[in-house]
């Protein structure tokens, strides 16, 4: 049933959308119900979605697998609280990741979203270096044009300047910046481009908990792909000035970048991993943070005796149950052949967009696809014309992005590749 305009309007001045206004409220488009890589919107339309709801949906929507998971688990337990008390679900998903991810990461922390993970993985670099009697190794560094999250803690090693956050700057605690890596993915690494995060190890090494960065793809802060060669370097270097790597795989996680993570490709262990959107094949929010048996141990050998965090959704059954349905699906299929294939299709189908007057470059890593403009999008423009031309699409300041679900066929990507290429080419040219 079409939603009706008294609820359309009823949403523009009750609810908030994620970074909207409520005084200049922005179009919304009513979805009913999804499937495959498929939206259907209220009124019967349907449009290929290009975007994964942000990475999250890489077998498609309303999958039979998941589905039945979920029904299974809530027949039997929707939630229960994780103090004190544990359950298969939970047990089952620690067991799946501390096997999956790069070696050493064997203690699970599950949250209940990418931010909150990210918040826990501070904590515990902070807490580590407490219980190890120094205290005063508690800030961050962090690279410019990241994006960690919304939340207090991770709002402070977002890009300062483009991260949304600036209005907040006098609140937020006060982290160490470098300049992202120049080199980029597939280059030789570029003489001198460690240079910067090593000066300031050397300089800040006592005050500096942990590096944290989001390997090899920067995503929100500017959807960049960058060298594993410098990401390796940045290991050796904390490695060198006694500093935590912290890596934020929240979106690059499960094989969105072509390895399994993002690390793989150069070969390294953090000490902390953050996962999240995709975890849940989209249905649920949950994240994960882990760490090492040292890391582990050495916070609960400190003053307080345990890791000071525990939500109230902590490694929510449901969550957890549809997680390691998502994660059997995906080590059963040949996601790497699915997101190579992808790979291939958005290299050639979109390097047309490369000649538009509009498109400054595009770039493809993985299943991630972007055309990168001269000016800001306006999105109440682009939007609905991508719309009409049947896809999903939701660009950000100057990057038009796809990540697609892996699953999404050659004849459907192809007509997401040219509704890009054409609604680019409509754009008025840059002045
Ligand atoms: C989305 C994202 C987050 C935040 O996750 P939420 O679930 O939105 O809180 C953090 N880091 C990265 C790299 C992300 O892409």
């Amino acid at each position: 049933m079409p939603i009706s305009a008294a609820q359309l309007a009823f949403d523009q001045q009750h609810i908030w959308h994620p970074y909207s206004s409520m005084i200049n409220p922005p179009p919304m488009t009513p979805v009913e119900s999804a499937s495959g890589v498929r939206l259907t919107l209220s009124d019967g339309r349907e449009l290929i979605d290009g975007m994964a709801s942000w990475w999250s949906v890489i077998h498609g929507y309303n999958h039979p697998r998941l589905n039945a998971a979920a029904h299974a688990q809530i027949d039997r337990m929707a939630h229960v609280m994780f103090g004190g008390i544990t359950h298969e679900p939970a047990i089952e998903l620690a067991r799946k990741l501390v096997a999956m991810t790069p070696a050493g990461l064997e203690r699970v922390f599950l949250a209940d979203s990418g931010s909150v993970s990210v918040e826990v993985a501070m904590k515990m670099a902070i807490q580590y270096w407490h219980a190890r009697g120094k205290p005063g190794k508690h800030r961050l560094v962090a690279l410019r044009n990241g994006y960690h999250g919304d939340t207090f803690g991770a709002m402070s090693v977002c890009d300062p300047v483009t991260g949304m956050h600036e209005l907040f700057a006098g609140v937020l605690a006060q982290q160490l910046f470098v300049p992202r890596p120049q080199t980029r993915f597939g280059e030789a690494l570029i003489e001198g481009d460690l240079d910067a995060l090593e000066q300031t190890l050397a300089t800040h090494g006592d005050e500096i908990a942990a590096l944290i960065l989001e390997p090899v793809v920067q995503g929100a802060g500017g959807m960049y792909f960058y060298s594993p060669q410098w990401l390796k370097g940045a290991r050796a270097l904390c490695d060198r000035y006694e500093v935590l790597l912290l890596a934020d795989e929240i979106a690059t996680g499960f094989g969105r970048s072509g390895e399994l993570f993002a690390c793989n490709h150069a070969g390294i262990s953090p000490d902390i991993l953050c996962l999240g959107k995709a975890l849940t094949g989209g249905y649920m929010t949950l994240a994960a943070t882990l760490t090492t048996a040292h890391i582990g141990e050495t916070i609960s050998s400190g003053g307080a005796g345990c890791f000071m965090h525990g939500p109230t959704f902590m490694a929510n059954p449901l969550a957890c149950a549809i997680a390691n349905e998502s994660l059997a699906l995906l080590q059963e299929r040949d996601w790497k052949g699915d997101v190579s294939r992808i790979e291939r299709q958005l290299r050639t189908q979109l390097a047309p967009a490369a000649e538009l007057d509009a498109v400054a470059e595009v770039r493809v890593l993985g299943a991630i696809g972007v055309v990168e403009l001269k000016q800001p999008v306006t999105l109440a423009e682009i939007q609905p014309r991508f719309v009409d031309a049947g896809v999903w699409v939701r660009p950000f300041g100057k990057l038009v992005y796809v990540m697609p679900p892996y699953v999404m066929s050659d004849t459907d990507l192809h007509t997401l590749c040219a509704a890009i290429i054409r609604v680019l080419g409509e754009l008025a040219p840059a002045a």
